[in-house]
């Protein structure tokens, strides 16, 4: 049992062997399309990044995270896919990945098994883990042990199956109905404004801020990563109550994605929405293993 354990370690430990080139140059093609940002400013392409911005990050805060993931309120199918539509324009991967990999988050936070620990560096953190193949969240026949509810689903396997392609879809209508500042602003840089606001939940919600609780890893309360993440920077909060629809807990935390989920109650929309009870969830205390730092042989970018 104890050969197991280290062996599953030290394989996670182990530098990555193969990098995602698709996503190093999707990635990189997202955020060259936005510095063209500032030389096709309209105030129509501001007003559709702003409606965008709102539709996609609460497409990855309500639905995905707090809906899909953490099934924190309930509502009817003809509602989880259309708010699923809104996750998928994010454009970070089809549902079923991006809840397996944010449950193996929350089984191993702060823990080598964790995709994303802060531990490992800041930009680790932040996206660099998104690049290198990593067997647990890349791997189907084990991502998808994390999310047999999505997966008997079959809408939502044809969502992941075609999720880039809706934002392929978005992309030709904005630059049909408005040329290349819609397309600009609607799409690019959108996309990589709500890009680093998910990331810095990974990143900085694990480093800096206050700790109402103790969970045995890093996460994080932080009010600046709330405003950029509409509330999800209060992470400490939701690593204590995962199955919470709440965030926010005190007065002064202010969750726009819970306000919204309150709104789909009083709209009739959702239902048993579920907010903290009991004590706060802890994980084991961690082993005394320290995780390395992996030296990522990345192109150099800046953002
Ligand atoms: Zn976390
Ligand atoms: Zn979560």
């Amino acid at each position: 049992m104890a050969q197991t354990a280290t062996a599953t370690i030290s394989e996670t430990l182990a530098p990555p062997a193969s990098f995602k080139w698709e996503i190093v140059a999707g990635i990189a093609f997202i955020h060259l399309g936005a510095l063209l940002a500032p030389f096709t400013f309209t105030w129509s392409a501001f007003g559709v990044f702003v409606v965008l911005q709102v539709v996609t990050a609460m497409g990855i805060t309500l639905c995905y995270h707090r809906l899909l993931t953490h099934r924190s309120f309930q509502v009817p199918k003809w509602v989880e896919y259309p708010l699923t539509l809104c996750g998928m324009l994010a454009l970070q991967g089809g549902p079923i990945k991006w809840v397996s990999t944010h449950r193996v988050h929350h089984a191993f936070a702060d823990r080598p098994q964790d995709p994303h620990s802060p531990l490992r560096g800041f930009w680790w953190a932040h996206m660099g883990w998104l690049f290198p193949y990593d067997d647990l969240i890349d791997n189907p026949a084990k991502y998808v042990k994390f999310v047999p509810d999505l997966q008997r689903d079959p809408v939502q396997r044809f969502f992941e199956q075609t999720n880039s392609l809706w934002t392929v879809a978005l992309g030709g209508v904005l630059f049909v109905v408005g040329g290349l500042p819609w397309l600009i602003w609607g799409l690019f840089l959108r996309t990589t404004v709500v890009y680093h606001g998910t990331w810095l939940v990974n990143s900085a919600s694990h480093l800096w801020g206050y700790q109402s609780y103790n969970t045995n890893e890093g996460s994080r309360n932080n009010w600046w990563v709330a405003l950029v993440s509409f509330g999800e920077g209060w992470h400490n909060n939701h690593h204590a109550f995962p199955h919470s629809a709440a965030h926010g807990l005190r007065w002064w935390e202010f969750d726009i994605t819970y306000a919204a989920i309150r709104l789909l109650g009083f709209l009739r929309l959702a239902s048993r929405i579920r907010l903290p009870q009991g004590g706060p969830a802890k994980l084991p205390e961690p082993r005394p293993l320290s995780l390395r730092p992996i030296k990522l042989p990345l192109p150099s970018f800046s953002l």
